[in-house]
């Protein structure tokens, strides 16, 4: 799943990247206003992580020019504490949540994980299908109870499928949700860590559908 990240205060970023990144999330870290505005129009994020106060454009002009533009990304803003009005002002504006500073780095990870539930219109905290259990609180996933070992790429990937069962994802589409905007792209990648998940977790967990991509499995 791909995040963007929207910071000036390098210190803080640079700790929520890491905590990001090792819930599993690809992430790209901007720390200006008019960058992230660009970013988030032009790249398929699945998560946005908002501060208010931004060089160049402030946050709130931001979220104000994705929304105008028809991004519909969920959006968590983050805003000083005493500020109650830039909280209104942001969910009025098409905040989806907001956090208020400091907050501990796992109350922003259980608002992700909660936002990218209700995209995708599901409220229980684990994804299933038929032997394969996925829990995004700790970036795990088990084949018939068993823990079960997978890279970021491919736990990435896996999480991609499961958030999207019904549908056949392209390669492209998996690309971008797999790799960071400064990562060296190669779509033909795809094709070895679907190979991989296929070891790890059995053939029929993902199909092949030609000429489009791939889709989970059936899910008995
Ligand atoms: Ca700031």
């Amino acid at each position: 799943m791909r995040l963007l990240l929207v910071e000036d205060d390098e210190t803080l970023a640079g700790r929520l990247r890491d905590a990001l990144e090792r819930a599993g999330y690809a992430v790209d870290v901007s720390g200006d206003g008019e960058d992230a505005a660009f970013l988030g129009e032009t790249e398929p994020y699945q998560l946005i992580v908002l501060d208010l106060g931004l060089p160049t454009l402030d946050g709130l002009s931001v979220l104000k020019q994705w929304r105008a533009a028809g991004v519909e990304t969920p959006v968590l803003i983050l805003t000083a504490r005493s500020a109650w009005t830039d909280k209104v002002e942001g969910m009025d504006a098409g905040a989806d949540d907001y956090l208020a500073k400091p907050f501990q780095p796992e109350e922003l990870l259980a608002r992700l994980r909660a936002l990218a539930r209700r995209a995708h219109g599901r409220a229980a905290p684990v994804l299933t299908c038929g032997r394969i259990r996925l829990d995004p609180r700790a970036a795990s996933v088990t084949l018939d109870g068993a823990a079960v070992q997978l890279t970021g790429q491919e736990y990435r990937l896996l999480h991609h499928l499961m958030l999207n069962p019904d549908h056949t994802v392209s390669r492209t589409e998996l690309t971008e949700q797999l790799y960071a905007q400064d990562f060296d792209r190669d779509s033909n990648t795809i094709e070895v860590f679907v190979a991989r998940l296929r070891r790890k977790l059995g053939a029929q967990a993902i199909e092949t559908v030609r000429g489009l991509g791939y889709r989970l499995g059936t899910c008995e």
